[in-house]
């Protein structure tokens, strides 16, 4: 590929402004909001907007509760605003790792709960009219015999569960959703998909402000206090409000100290190609459904709107942003699609979830007023809207949902902030050898 000097550059993470994505380049027209000066009351405050903090904000609004929401920086200025924005169903552990963990109850429980956050994305997209390049179709791709007896596993246990939009593809088949000759074939979910995160996140947020709740931007809380009204504190003033809400994920930093010892910050990559058009793009992706691969360190990629191929895969365990994205990226996409090669990258980042240890999101209260939403580990598109809706129901008393989450055990990685980052690496280590070796 030819990598042009400018966007071969990685960009470093900009504290004010957008970091500098296919994202942030193609969002839908935004006014900056202005940070909060003064004192504020609300019934809900919500640090972080991203998909978590917007979720529960907004599902507040529709209740009709005061809410206000701070931003350190801007609207989806996190994961949200740049991952690979695929709707990808169920969690990042399958049914039977949840059955053999938490039981029959909360592995069921859990299962019918796998579709919602989709549904929540198409419906919000069509009830507010977002505009983010929505596709259906999402394809889980097998390299494997034992990958397409994993999906065959998958497919059983989600048609269980009521989605019936899944098919097993063959090889050939596999072949017109990615012309690839690298998958033996795999599963299609066509209530999956794909979005433009950012304007997804944008176009909440409008409809939030539509709704009256309040967005401050440039609004880094910087401490908190818990008691009986919460109120969180940044430069310029301060919100004190009934419930406190906290969704800072990963880029918390130390404004709520309870919560970084819960979860290790990790990064992952993405590049975009320049645009390539609609009969390069049709030729690498017949269908337009976006695709991840079943290794454990997996690739993952999609066409967007304007006809770019948008790849990403990896991850840093010490949530490091690495100087080149690029070299990383390129050989994957060359091994995937070796047509590509010359084609320019014109964007490439790299950007921090919360990984868990159990790789299960973590929902609970520090008090009864403070609650907290992080660790989607890597698969938040859908779950975080399913867990902003739950964190709503449960302020306004409906617990019953909100607590099979809540309740679900959470452990501290091992090895303290010292050594969990090298301990973390050498288990995935251990799992990716296990696969090239097939054991
Ligand atoms: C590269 C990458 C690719 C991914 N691809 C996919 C994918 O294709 N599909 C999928 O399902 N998941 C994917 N994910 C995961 C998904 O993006 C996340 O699960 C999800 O976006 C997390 O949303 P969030 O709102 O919890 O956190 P974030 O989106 O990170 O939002 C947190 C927000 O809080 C703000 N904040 C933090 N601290 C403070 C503070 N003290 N005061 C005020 N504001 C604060 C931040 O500025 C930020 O805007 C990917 C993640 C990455 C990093």
């Amino acid at each position: 590929m030819t990598q042009p000097a400018r966007a071969m550059q990685p960009e470093a993470n900009s504290k004010t402004d957008y970091v500098r994505t296919y994202y942030a380049h193609s969002a839908n027209p935004a006014t900056a909001r202005p940070a909060l000066a003064g004192d504020v009351t609300a019934d809900v405050c919500v640090l972080g907007a991203g998909f978590s903090g917007i979720s529960t904000a907004l599902h507040l609004a529709e209740k009709g509760l005061k809410v206000v929401v701070l931003e350190a920086v801007r609207v989806g200025w996190g994961a949200s605003g740049r991952n690979g924005g695929q709707i990808i169903n169920g969690y990042s552990r399958d049914y039977d790792t949840i059955l053999g963990r938490y039981g029959e109850a909360t592995a069921k429980a859990l299962l019918n709960m796998s579709f919602e956050g989709g549904d929540i994305i198409r419906e919000r997209i069509a009830k507010y009219n977002i505009k983010c390049d929505h596709k259906a179709g999402a394809f889980f791709a097998a390299f494997t015999d034992s990958q397409m007896k994993f999906l065959e596993r998958r497919r059983e246990v989600w048609e269980s569960a009521g989605n019936k939009d899944l098919e097993m593809l063959d090889k050939a088949k596999a072949r017109e959703v990615s012309a690839t000759g690298l998958y033996i074939g795999g599963l299609l979910d066509k209530r999956g998909g794909h979005i433009h995160p950012l304007n997804l996140t944008l176009g909440q947020a409008a409809a939030l402000e539509s709704l009256g709740g309040k967005i401050y931007e440039q609004s880094r809380v910087t401490r908190i206090e818990k008691g009986k009204r919460p109120v969180a504190y940044t430069e310029g003033g301060k919100v004190t409000a009934d419930i406190l809400v906290v969704c800072g994920n990963a880029y918390i930093g130390d404004a709520v100290p309870e919560l970084p010892s819960k979860f290790m910050s990790v990064s992952s990559q993405i590049v975009t190609t320049e645009v390539l058009g609609a009969e390069i793009t049709d030729g690498l992706m017949p269908k337009g459904y976006c695709l991840e691969d079943c290794n454990f360190l997996l690739d993952y990629y999609r066409i967007t709107g304007d006809k770019r191929l948008l790849f990403g895969g990896g991850v840093i365990y010490s949530g490091a942003e690495p100087k080149d994205i690029q070299r990383r990226l390129v050989p994957h996409i060359e091994r995937t699609f070796p047509s590509l090669k010359g084609k320019k990258i014109d964007f490439a980042w790299s950007c921090n979830f919360a990984l868990t240890l159990t790789r299960m999101p973590h929902i609970g209260r520090l008090s009864d007023s403070v609650y907290f939403i992080h660790g989607d580990s890597g698969h938040g598109v859908t779950t975080c809207h399913l867990l902003g809706r739950l964190t709503a129901e449960a302020i306004k008393g409906q617990l019953s949902r909100y607590d099979v989450f809540a309740s679900m055990r959470n452990y501290p990685f091992p090895g303290g902030r010292a050594f969990r980052v090298p301990l973390t690496a050498l288990g995935a280590w251990y799992y990716g050898m296990r696969e090239k070796l097939g054991i």
